[in-house]
């Protein structure tokens, strides 16, 4: 019995994917997406249909914020029932940001959302833009006895897919530009496709999708370093209407045991601020108690961000803010895995 084509939406945001260099200026620009077949006529050779849509005006990626977010979680909500997977094409520089952010929108996302972009634009010669493009299709395509194989907001680029809400942007230069570092790839590019099944995400596929859309911006991220003075410290914590600070600490969540770092960061906590801690280092996790100089963070209500990325740090904070989450349950939720981005 022959199946039905699976249908793909390919969403585009903006960044150097969809651009082509102008080759009287030199400068790169956007292009007209409805052209896209003709642009890679490979695609029409992929086993799916594909339909397009495209922001307005497309984004360099440095001009994402949550207004955007919604807008694509929108035109996923919208298309959700007519595809069968989702393809979102978007400037590499904040892709971990909005995939992640999509990731806690998307509450029981029983179908593919890929974000894929590229380091060079698809006119150029050498471009990764095809082969990135390309395989997230076939990837959003997968499907096993009527039903998509991934259920979850990935990234893919340069032969590797990963779970969308642990991935960071690593290299401006090489191709690989993200890496996972807590988390396993769900599926390498080769000569084969080969999906690491036990990797991928299983969600509540009885419930139907909820889409959150609120977020809460008045958050902050502070990087500890040695030398970092009390106003510093003091003039962020002050900021009018904070909410939430994710602090990146160092190794395995630790920092100075100074009395008035702690006492600045109690009196915030008081308050009402949420603080999060969260380790610089790219690998690893935060056990707040395993040195001294972690453990008076533990006694004033520190929360534990254990091993999530920045990006998912602070994209969490801003939706758990966003959705009013109550503050007897807040902890509790932050420190939960709600959608396979923490250990
Ligand atoms: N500045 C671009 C952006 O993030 C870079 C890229 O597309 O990779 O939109």
């Amino acid at each position: 019995m022959s199946q039905e084509k699976q249908k793909i939406l390919l969403i585009y945001t903006g960044g150097t994917i969809g651009m082509v260099k102008d080759f009287k200026t030199g400068a790169l620009r956007t292009f007209d997406f409805k052209t896209l077949l003709d642009k890679i006529p490979e695609l029409r050779l992929l086993d799916c249909n594909i339909e397009t849509v495209s922001f307005q005006d497309p984004i360099d990626s440095s001009n994402m914020n949550p207004t955007y977010w919604v807008q694509i979680a929108e035109i996923i909500e919208a298309n959700y029932e007519s595809f069968d997977g989702f393809v979102v094409l978007h400037g590499s520089d904040t892709m971990s940001y909005t995939a992640s952010a999509l990731s806690f929108m998307l509450e029981n996302l029983a179908k593919p959302v890929v974000f894929t972009g590229s380091q060079l634009p698809i006119g150029d010669l050498r471009t990764d833009a095809k082969e990135n493009l390309i395989t997230s299709i076939q990837v959003a395509s997968l499907h096993e006895k009527n039903k998509p194989v991934i259920k979850e907001v990935c990234l893919y680029f340069e032969y590797k897919l990963y779970r969308a809400n642990r991935t960071t942007k690593v290299s401006a230069e090489h191709f690989e530009a993200f890496q996972s570092p807590n988390y396993p790839d769900l599926a390498q590019s080769g000569v084969h496709l080969k999906i690491n099944t036990d990797d991928l995400y299983n969600p509540n596929v009885n419930k139907p999708l909820k889409t959150y859309k609120d977020f809460d911006t008045n958050v902050a991220i502070i990087k500890l370093f040695p030398g970092i003075t009390e106003s510093f410290m003091r003039s962020i914590l002050l900021t009018p209407n904070l909410k939430g600070v994710i602090l990146e600490t160092y190794g395995a969540g630790n920092c100075t045991t100074a009395a008035w770092f702690s006492d600045l960061l109690s009196d915030a906590i008081r308050k009402g601020v949420y603080v999060i801690n969260i380790t610089q280092c790219t690998k690893g996790t935060v056990v707040m108690g395993r040195y001294e100089t972690s453990n008076q963070l533990k006694h004033i209500g520190v929360i534990s961000g254990k091993d999530l990325t920045t990006e998912a740090a602070i994209t969490k904070l801003m939706w758990l803010l966003g959705n009013k989450t109550d503050a007897n349950t807040f902890k509790t939720m932050f420190e939960s895995s709600l959608r396979g981005e923490m250990s």
